[in-house]
């Protein structure tokens, strides 16, 4: 009943129904402009859950097939969240969706394979680390996990992130935690190394939190809240009454513990606390080092703005430090089309491309040797899977100009 009268804020303007290829910064709606079909625009999505509330039309309440079919394009992108006039939230729409709809005897059997792979992929990460590699050289292992064919599952890396960050010995006072995100943890731990590099450098003391900790984005994109909970209520215990900033690395995690984490548990203030204290990488040098210049790159950037970066965490502090940074040029807007689980499900793989056409590969496509920049996971392996080329964090591309000796420190007083 909340869905369908936050639904029903829809007032059909038709923001959400922009023909693509979209021009300017905004996001929503990828799926609609991928496909041109109503019922896979926002206002589509808003009206069928609207009708499922009123229970006139639509009849079987939360159990609808029809309702599930309209949202199984919706990439949870948030773009509607920050685009759309009255704030259609149709991610956090579908997530409550599905955990209805997957409720109560025999749900679970029903749900998709791929929300018990993909949407658990930290849990399976922490318990089988790089066990899950020689699991997926299995045959059948993508049928079996509930991976489109077309794509191929991520290595997870040698070492994490965080094992790396053990071994090494820092004497610096903490001035920020930085979050081992699922993804920056074992899936990419030179983001987080390349990080702390260039913290260092800036003069901060960098933290990792005493324990296993997860935001629960996988499990709320997926629609398993109660699981979401579950993980968020532990990573608020983990996390104590520690205090001082959060670095998240990864967009979607810092979206996340931004807006789902208040969302998902309104009565527990250290929720609220912990979404206070998340800082973006840029956010995090531009208030805690203000003093610091970057390394002066002098190049060309394009690649993808994180489609949750757009709609939860801006990224005017991003475009400050490339700027200052010498990193010339815009990224791609809109979504990459990968989403998380969404461009791995069955189904989903044409939308997915579709969706990168729209701007992503076009950007790529003239980027004429630029340094290719993608914060977000799921972008960077949107962009290995579908062209030759590589995406890199800003922490990389800033922690290979310390390594080349180029020059940062303290800004000058005349500058
Ligand atoms: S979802 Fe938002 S942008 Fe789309 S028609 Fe409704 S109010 Fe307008
Ligand atoms: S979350 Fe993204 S894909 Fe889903 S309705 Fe909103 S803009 Fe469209």
């Amino acid at each position: 009943e909340g869905v369908g009268r936050s639904a029903a804020r829809c007032v059909g303007v038709a923001k959400c129904r922009v023909e693509g290829p979209s021009s300017g910064p905004g996001v929503m709606c990828p799926s609609y402009r991928a496909t041109g079909e109503e019922k896979h625009s926002t206002r589509g999505r808003a009206r069928l859950l609207h009708e499922m509330a009123l229970g006139e039309v639509i009849t079987d309440g939360w159990r609808s097939e029809e309702v599930r079919e309209a949202l199984d394009l919706c990439l949870s992108c948030k773009g509607c969240r920050s685009d759309c006039p009255v704030g259609v939230d149709m991610a956090a729409y579908k997530a409550e969706f599905l955990d209805r709809h997957y409720a109560g005897p025999g749900g679970l059997w029903r749900r998709p394979r791929s929300h018990w792979t993909m949407g658990r992929l930290p849990g399976w990460l922490a318990h089988f680390g790089r066990g899950l590699n020689a699991a997926m050289r299995l045959p059948f292992a993508a049928r079996l996990a509930g991976v489109t064919p077309e794509r191929t599952m991520p290595r997870v890396a040698e070492r994490s992130f965080a094992y790396w960050f053990a071994q090494r010995a820092s004497t610096r006072p903490s001035s920020l935690t930085l979050w081992p995100d699922t993804f920056t943890n074992f899936l990419a731990p030179e983001v987080g190394e390349a990080a702390v590099r260039v913290l260092e450098d800036a003069g901060l003391g960098v933290d990792l939190p005493p324990g296993r900790v997860c935001c629960g984005l996988t499990y709320v994109s997926t629609g398993q809240l109660g699981a979401a909970r579950k993980v968020m209520r532990r990573t608020l215990d983990v996390r104590g009454e520690a205090e001082g900033p959060v670095v998240v690395l990864e967009p979607s995690c810092a979206a996340t513990l931004r807006t789902d984490l208040p969302e998902l548990l309104p009565d527990d203030p250290r929720a609220a606390r912990l979404a206070g204290a998340v800082r973006t990488f840029a956010e995090a040098l531009e208030e805690l080092a203000p003093d610091w210049t970057p390394p002066r790159l002098d190049r060309p950037v394009t690649g993808q703005t994180h489609c949750h970066q757009h709609a939860v965490l801006g990224d005017t502090a991003d475009r400050r430090l490339r700027e200052r940074a010498g990193l010339r040029g815009d990224l791609a807007g809109g979504c990459c089309g990968l989403a998380g689980d969404f461009g791995f499900e069955p189904g989903h793989y044409e939308v997915s491309v579709t969706i990168a056409e729209d701007q992503l590969l076009p950007a790529l496509r003239t980027s004429g040797g630029a340094t290719i920049l993608a914060d977000g996971f799921s972008c960077r392996t949107q962009i290995g899977d579908l062209t030759d080329l590589r995406g890199r964090h800003l922490a990389e591309v800033l922690a290979e100009g310390l390594e080349e000796g180029l020059d940062s420190g303290p800004r000058s007083s005349a500058s």
